[in-house]
C-alpha cells in the first residue's frame, strides 16, 4: 500500500463550509475516478478536479482524501493497494538522524550545522512578487491597469511554486536520502492563521508543502519522520550542557551559554535539540 498526493488547481473546486478548523479535510472512500491522459480526477458530487498527477501508478485505488491548507492549497492523497509490501523500516540512532530547523533567513537549518537558503531564482521572483504587488496596490479599482497587473501577479504565484516545487522535491529527497530518520518541530497552523502577512503567509504553505514531501518520501523509502511539539523550547537550551537560556530573544542570533561557555548560533543549535527532543521522546516512548 502506498500514499500518494497530488495537489489541485484550486479553480472549479467547492469551497469548505468551515473557516475554524484550519486544516480540513474530507474523505472518499469509492466512486472517484483518476485520468492521467488530461489530468483529472472526477469526485462524486464534485465532478472533474484538475489535478497534478506526480505519477502513474497502478494498483487498486483505496480511499482518496481531499484536504485544504490554510492559505486554499488542496490536495487529493490517494491510498493504493499496488501489492508491495511497504518498505522496512530503517533502524536511526543519533548519528543517522538529522534535526531541520525552520529558518527566518534561511529555508531550513540543519543538525550537522548546514544552512539551507532558497535558491536564487526563488529569491528573484519572491524580490519580483514584492514590486508587483506594490504596482497593484497603486492601480485604480476595476481598472484595465488593475487587471493587467493582477494577472501578471496571478502568472508570477504560478511560477513561484513550480520553482519551489522543484526545489523542495531535490532537498526532501536529499534528506530521506542522506538520513534514516528526520526530525521536526510541528507547524503552528493556529499561529499561520492569525498571520495575515503575504510574506509569512507564503512561507508558511512553503514549509508545509515541504514537510509532505518529506512524509510521502520517507514512507516509500522506509524512513521515519520525528516531531516535536512546537513550544517545546527548542532556542533557548544549550544543546551541549542543557542549560536554560530564559534572557534569549528574537533577535540573538547567536549566544555564548553562561554555564558551559558553548558560542551557539541560534538556528543551528536549534536543530541540534529538536533532534535531541525528537529522539528522547522517542526512546521514553520505548520504540
Ligand atoms: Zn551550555
Amino acid at each position: 500500500m502506498h500514499s500518494l498526493v497530488f495537489s489541485v488547481k484550486k479553480k472549479g473546486f467547492p469551497k469548505f463550509k468551515s473557516r475554524k478548523n484550519p486544516l480540513q479535510s474530507f474523505s472518499v472512500p469509492q466512486g472517484y475516478d483518476v485520468d492521467f491522459e488530461t489530468h483529472k480526477i472526477r469526485l462524486p458530487k464534485i465532478g472533474w478536479v484538475k489535478t497534478k498527477l506526480h505519477r502513474r501508478y497502478e494498483g487498486i485505488s483505496k480511499t482518496a482524501t481531499v484536504s485544504v491548507t490554510p492559505t486554499s492549497q488542496f490536495y487529493i492523497s490517494i491510498l493504493v493497494d499496488d501489492g508491495q509490501e511497504q518498505p522496512v523500516v530503517q533502524h536511526f540512532d543519533e548519528n543517522t538522524t538529522v534535526g531541520v530547523d525552520v529558518g527566518i533567513k534561511d529555508f531550513a537549518i540543519l543538525s550537522n550545522g548546514e544552512k539551507i537558503g532558497n535558491p536564487r531564482y526563488l529569491k528573484k521572483s519572491l524580490l519580483r512578487m514584492k514590486v508587483l504587488q506594490r504596482r497593484l496596490s497603486r492601480k485604480q479599482k476595476g481598472s484595465n491597469n488593475k487587471n493587467k497587473a493582477k494577472q501578471a501577479m496571478a502568472k508570477l504565484h504560478e511560477i513561484i511554486h513550480n520553482q519551489r516545487n522543484d526545489f523542495q522535491h531535490k532537498l526532501s529527497f536529499r534528506l530521506v536520502c542522506e538520513n534514516q530518520a528526520i526530525a521536526l518541530e510541528t507547524l503552528n497552523v493556529a499561529g499561520m492563521l492569525k498571520n495575515h502577512k503575504l510574506a509569512q503567509h507564503i512561507a508558511d504553505a512553503s514549509w508545509s508543502s515541504f514537510v509532505t514531501q518529506l512524509e510521502y518520501k520517507a514512507q516509500r523509502h522506509g524512513k521515519t519522520i520525528l516531531r516535536i511539539g512546537q513550544f517545546e523550547p527548542s532556542s533557548k537550551i544549550c544543546s551541549k550542557c542543557g542549560y536554560y537560556n530564559r534572557k534569549l530573544s528574537l533577535a540573538d542570533r547567536d549566544w555564548v551559554c553562561p554555564d558551559c561557555g558553548t558560542h551557539h548560533d541560534r538556528d543551528i543549535n536549534a536543530a541540534i535539540n529538536i533532534r535531541k527532543f525528537a529522539l528522547d521522546k522517542q526512546n521514553s516512548i520505548g520504540i
